[in-house]
């Protein structure tokens, strides 16, 4: 995925990619901040990029809010900790939750440097405003994150946050063929990815 954060920027405060994915996803809005689930959300470039960040950066990054979600990283480790493959790479690259397999040990929390996954403190379900039939939902216990819209890569579509956003700041493709939009675009740009020194190889980048 390649993030133009520069379009953001420029249609700021919009925020449809993360009501698309969170409507979709049935993902809960839980007005107390330690118990918040999230799977796409927005940062200062401070905390975003600690590892780049200074306070000589140019200006245009203080205050500008980058969009986060998991990075899928090619070295995942969270799928090291997890103990039971909830928490699994597809042969895709995309690393996936099975919900279902998971026991709520946090070990996956702990070892993304990210902040990409969220633990379920409490019934999910009450703070779901206006739940999505299609898709399920959780229960207490289990940690969630995005998932790169599996269910709808499936079946030809976009992902629901790239979809949304109707200013075209979201690309996603297939990093793998050297023809690809999302390759051609990296070529053609310089991007930042988040923490890189801890070898993670994340797959989400970021024009900036
Ligand atoms: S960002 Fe975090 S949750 Fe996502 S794959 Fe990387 S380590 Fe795992
Ligand atoms: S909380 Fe769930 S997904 Fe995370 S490491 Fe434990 S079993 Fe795996
Ligand atoms: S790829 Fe899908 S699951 Fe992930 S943040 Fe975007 S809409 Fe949400």
């Amino acid at each position: 995925m390649v993030i133009d954060t520069r379009v953001c920027q420029k249609y700021a405060p919009c925020e449809d990619c993360i009501h698309a994915c969170h409507h979709l996803h049935n993902v809960p809005q839980i007005p107390y901040k330690k118990h918040e689930v999230k799977w796409i959300w927005k940062d200062e470039f401070e905390h975003a990029f600690p590892d780049t960040a200074h306070e000589y950066a140019n200006e245009v990054l203080h205050g500008r809010e980058f969009l986060l979600l998991c990075n899928h990283c090619e070295h995942p480790p969270c799928v090291r900790v997890c103990p039971t493959q909830a928490t699994f790479k597809r042969e895709d690259g995309i690393v996936m939750m099975d919900m279902h397999r998971c026991i709520g040990c946090r070990f996956c929390m702990a070892a993304c440097p990210y902040g990409s996954r969220s633990f379920n403190w409490r019934d999910p379900r009450p703070f779901i405003k206006n739940p999505n039939p299609r898709y399920p939902t959780r229960m207490k216990g289990v940690v969630e994150k995005c998932t790169f819209c599996t269910e709808r890569l499936a079946e030809g579509k976009l992902p629901a946050c790239a979809e949304a956003c109707k200013h075209g700041a979201i690309v996603v493709g297939d990093l793998a063929d050297p023809n690809s939009e999302i390759n051609k675009i990296l070529r053609e740009h310089f991007t930042l990815r988040r923490k890189v020194h801890l070898g993670t190889g994340p797959s989400v980048f970021y024009i900036i």
